[in-house]
């Protein structure tokens, strides 16, 4: 049974298909060197050395897929940052605040050999004042002389300390009992999205782009102060914005509107916050400096919304500084940079004097309506049928792989199952995809096309 996700423009490589709706998540918190990524990688089951001995290596990947006791849920790795010393405390409460914002259950590391320090301590506030479930961790309780340190972490007051040696193993099935058992069926920071609430907008881009200038701006023309409603989970950080005649969440503002201090370690935790958003959300808007060159940050950002599955738009922001020198540059930037998300829809915008801002709104309800859409199989099996016959696979050394039939398995994102009597080239596979995008749309949308091989 071969079974390859192609997520568009992607070699083939294998792409986690997301799951229907947002997993519940589980945040990995502490300080650094307790073992916060050495549990990473024993939850993960891996043995490749994400640990670094060597504090002050960041990390890009922050989230995984994970799967315990056959529940499923999304880990965050929030192991990844600087060390450096005098701003120490600063990081741990942001780290821990951004996983706080993400998180169903936080998983609390500490290390008790060393005990619970005053970071540990400042962390607990922040755990309590927030009211999350929190799970302890008493790590590097090697053998059973260490039990005693774990049993002093009682002090902390967040309830039993798991003993764990993340290192050998010891202990870590019952704390990962004890930390699945806690987490809800679906995200509850999420959950909105099945009930059909307000949609959730993630504004996010490199910093200076103009994120925090676009936000004042539409919301001082358009909003309208609302409270929570009722029946809906809010997070402190996220706005319920009238917008277009529609309510919409924006994802953490409370991080937009914050200046980001450039500190060491400030990238990651922007990545960090970004990548939070956009799994909370089920659009990213991408706000792109128009009057710069793009960079690689930029197009990192675009790949988070892509790669998690969310629908996309993109924003050219500061059109106001455009001048006619740079439109050249532009148009080979888009083309070069933004080859395989030639399906976002693109809007210019200037944040700065308002101009265009009101298209946002309609390219986001394109791109969601994409991401929704549902192709029926008949119309989907008819529509591969003629192609098929137009354009059969390609024969290599005398077999040439038919495709028996088709079916679209999800949508939020579109994702679709095709099964064949063979494997289907990369290439093939890609021009499905964009016969797909021909006939159907999905403006906005990233898709994917499985295949099942069946003999
Ligand atoms: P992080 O900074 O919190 O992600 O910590 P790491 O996972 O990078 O671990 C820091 C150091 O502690 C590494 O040298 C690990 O090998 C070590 N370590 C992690 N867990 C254990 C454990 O259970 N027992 C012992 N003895 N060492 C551990
Ligand atoms: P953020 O870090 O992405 O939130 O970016 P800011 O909103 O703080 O904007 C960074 C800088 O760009 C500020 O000096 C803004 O005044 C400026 N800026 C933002 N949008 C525009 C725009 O549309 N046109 C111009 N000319 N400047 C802008």
């Amino acid at each position: 049974d071969e079974d390859l996700a192609l997520l568009d423009g992607g070699e083939g490589g294998e792409v986690p298909a997301g799951p229907a709706g947002p997993l519940p998540v589980l945040a990995v918190v502490g300080r650094p060197n307790v073992g916060k990524s050495t549990l990473v990688n024993r939850i993960l089951g891996r043995r490749e050395a994400v640990v670094e001995d060597k504090p002050g290596v960041t990390r890009d990947r922050v989230s995984y897929e994970a799967e315990w006791s056959g529940r499923r849920f999304t880990l965050v790795d929030t192991g990844g940052w600087e060390v450096d010393v005098a701003g120490i405390h600063a990081r741990v409460a942001e780290q821990a605040e951004v996983a706080i914002a993400l998180a169903d259950v936080v998983l609390f590391v500490v290390d008790a050999t060393v005990g619970a320090t005053s970071t540990d301590e400042q962390v607990v506030r922040l755990l309590r004042k927030a009211g999350k479930p929190v799970v302890l961790a008493a790590n590097k309780v090697d053998g059973p002389r260490a039990e005693a340190d774990a049993a002093a972490l009682w002090n902390l007051g967040l309830g039993e300390p798991h003993p764990v040696s993340a290192l050998h193993g010891r202990g870590t099935g019952d704390l990962l009992d004890t930390a699945v058992s806690g987490l809800p069926e679906v995200s509850a920071a999420g959950g909105a999205i099945r009930e059909g609430g307000p949609r959730r907008v993630a504004l996010v881009g490199r910093p200076n782009v103009g994120k925090s200038s676009l936000l004042n701006k539409i919301l001082g023309e358009d909003r309208v102060v609302v409270d929570a409603e009722a029946g809906t989970t809010r997070d402190p950080v996220d706005e319920l914005v009238e917008l277009g005649g529609k309510r919409w969440w924006f994802i953490d503002t409370a991080g937009i509107r914050r200046r980001v201090h450039q500190t060491s370690g400030a990238d990651f935790y922007a990545s960090l916050r970004t990548q939070a958003a956009i799994e909370k959300a089920e659009v990213g808007v991408v706000l792109v400096d128009a009057s710069v060159k793009m960079t690689e940050q930029d197009t990192r950002v675009i790949s988070q919304v892509v790669e998690a599955g969310r629908a996309l738009v993109i924003a050219y922001n500061k059109w106001d500084l455009m001048d006619e020198d740079r439109r050249p540059f532009l148009e080979r930037e888009i083309e070069q940079d933004l080859v395989q998300v030639q399906w976002a829809p693109r809007v210019n915008v200037s944040a700065q004097t308002g101009w265009h801002t009101n298209r946002l709104v309609p390219a986001i309800e394109k791109s969601l309506a994409s991401w929704d859409t549902r192709i029926p199989t008949g119309r989907l099996n008819a529509f591969l049928g003629e192609l098929v016959a137009a354009h059969p696979h390609p024969l290599r050394g005398g077999k040439q792989p038919r495709i028996l039939f088709a079916t679209q398995a999800d949508t939020r994102p579109p994702r679709f199952v095709i099964f064949a009597t063979g494997f289907l080239e990369a290439g093939y596979r890609r021009f499905i995809e964009r016969r797909l995008r021909e006939t159907f749309g999905f403006e906005g949308s990233p898709i994917s096309i499985s295949v099942r091989v069946r003999e």
